[in-house]
């Protein structure tokens, strides 16, 4: 596929709040002023005017493969005709009805469907419309445990979340996001009640000379010490993304990492609440990212491979511990949403998890998600400016460095991951999900790569090559 040009203005470089730019803030010249409150107001994005397959055409005629997913979400691609017939299906039935008084057949099944995906780990599924809602509803439903076993426990008010994660945008949400940047504005209204350990980056944060089980007990060591700060006894759970996505870049936990946060929960009895929004339902090469860490959280969330971008959904899952909690107590969930358990949703949601498992697609997944890693390593390891490859199944990290010894990264003011992001969406015809750096300290530009699970080696190989260009080489050795 042979893009045609499209012209991108980047004008001036955005200020360091402003610059975790993402998909859609591009600007085409053309474009006439919007009414839609967009990211950015002095920008008006490309619009997408059809999807086939893994390429997205916008209205300018402009083609890209899109090697994101969007934002690691369409998983199956664009425009699947089963996915599409069983929402159809779903409307000729009825559109919508209330599912907090109302259950219907897909919802039913949809939950059946995720719970057996745990290999009965999980209890019980709740469904939303959005990550963040999943998350809230998390918090929630964490507090309400310790309220249900043990009422004499109010102070079980604490969480322990970490440094460099994102965890949506909603104030409960977003308080416990380490996300410098989208936190910046709003940092008086957020939830005081949120403490943060350090990220398990072993790229930023193993000491030289340190092995794996000595930054893991690091660790360890430093969420016991936060248990010991703020009384064991006030701590309700402690929230982590198995593999960290937007904030740093597709950075999964060293080996024996979770076991050892696991055992200090369990140690002080709080829950482990794993953030699975943007690593789950396959994306990482198991269907649910814990399954590679060897532990059951008390609760999951996840969101964009649920639905693959068909419909607006998230889902919280809730082991058998909290879910014979609430239904032995109050026997209800103290939350609940419009659109919870929407029909259309959860119809097309049945179905993308259906052709996953049907097509093997997480088998796929982990194939050529090592096909990929091989190609970037054995092409970019050498790289100047590459100072770290790392991800699982098919979601990558590529980040980069002024310096590779130092790993020093570019200043901010490069804009090096945008530079890189509309390179290759002008001259390549890809998609490279950026992120940069924020100023706590675990800083660096990265792009991100989250290919569809449908992807053949060659679409890997035209990705990896693509990715791999001299012409992002030349981006980053310019900036
Ligand atoms: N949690 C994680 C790990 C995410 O990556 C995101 C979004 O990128 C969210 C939560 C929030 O999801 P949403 O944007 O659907 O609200």
């Amino acid at each position: 596929m042979v893009p045609s040009a499209v012209t991108v203005d980047m004008g001036p470089p955005t200020p360091e709040s402003e610059r975790d730019v993402m998909l859609g803030d591009l600007k085409e010249d053309s474009q006439p002023k919007s009414a839609v409150l967009h990211r950015s107001l002095k920008t008006t994005p490309l619009q997408v005017v059809s999807g086939n397959g893994k390429y997205l055409t916008f209205s300018n005629g402009h083609t890209i493969l899109d090697t994101t997913c969007g934002a690691a979400v369409a998983c199956i691609g664009y425009d699947n005709k089963r996915v599409k017939q069983a929402m159809v299906d779903q409307i000729d039935k009825f559109s919508y009805c209330n599912s907090m008084f109302f259950s219907h057949p897909v919802g039913e099944e949809l939950a059946a469907e995720l719970v057996r995906g745990t290999g009965g780990a999980m209890s019980k599924a709740y469904i939303m419309s959005s990550g963040s809602e999943a998350m809230e509803a998390a918090m929630k439903m964490a507090r309400q445990y310790y309220m249900e076993v043990s009422p004499q426990q109010p102070k079980r008010i604490n969480f322990i979340a970490r440094e460099s994660s994102y965890h949506g945008t909603t104030l409960g949400a977003l308080s416990m996001s380490g996300h410098v940047a989208r936190r910046g504005l709003f940092l008086d209204m957020l939830l005081p009640n949120i403490s943060r350990v350090s990220a398990c980056n072993a790229y930023r944060g193993m000491s030289a000379g340190q092995t794996v089980e000595q930054y893991v007990e690091q660790l360890a060591d430093e969420l016991d010490r936060k248990f010991q700060e703020l009384g064991p006894e006030t701590v309700c759970a402690f929230v982590a993304e198995p593999v960290v996505g937007a904030t740093i870049g597709c950075v999964p936990a060293v080996p024996g990492y979770f076991k050892a946060m696991k055992k200090i929960c369990d140690k002080y009895g709080a829950l482990l609440i794993l953030d699975e929004v943007m690593s789950g339902m396959g994306r990482c090469g198991s269907l649910h990212a814990w399954q590679q860490e060897d532990v059951v959280p008390d609760i999951q969330t996840m969101a964009k491979g649920l639905g693959g971008g068909y419909a607006s959904i998230s889902g919280m899952m809730i082991n058998h511990r909290i879910a014979d909690a609430l239904e032995s107590g109050t026997g209800i969930f103290s939350h609940g949403h419009t659109y919870q358990g929407h029909p259309v949703a959860c119809a097309a949601a049945l179905e993308v998890q259906r052709i996953i498992r049907e097509e093997n697609l997480v088998e796929n997944v982990r194939n050529t998600g090592a096909y990929l890693e091989n190609l970037l390593h054995a092409h970019l390891d050498s790289h100047p400016h590459v100072g770290n490859i790392r991800g699982r199944g098919l979601f990558w990290g590529i980040e980069f460095v002024a310096d590779k010894e130092t790993k020093e990264p570019f200043p901010p003011s490069a804009n090096v991951a945008n530079a890189v992001h509309l390179k290759g969406l002008n001259d390549l015809g890809i998609s490279l999900y950026p992120g940069t750096g924020t100023k706590d300290g675990i800083v660096g530009d990265h792009v991100l790569l989250a290919p569809a699970y449908t992807s053949t080696s060659e679409e890997i190989e035209e990705i990896a090559m693509k990715s791999m260009s001299e012409e992002l080489g030349q981006t980053q050795q310019e900036t």
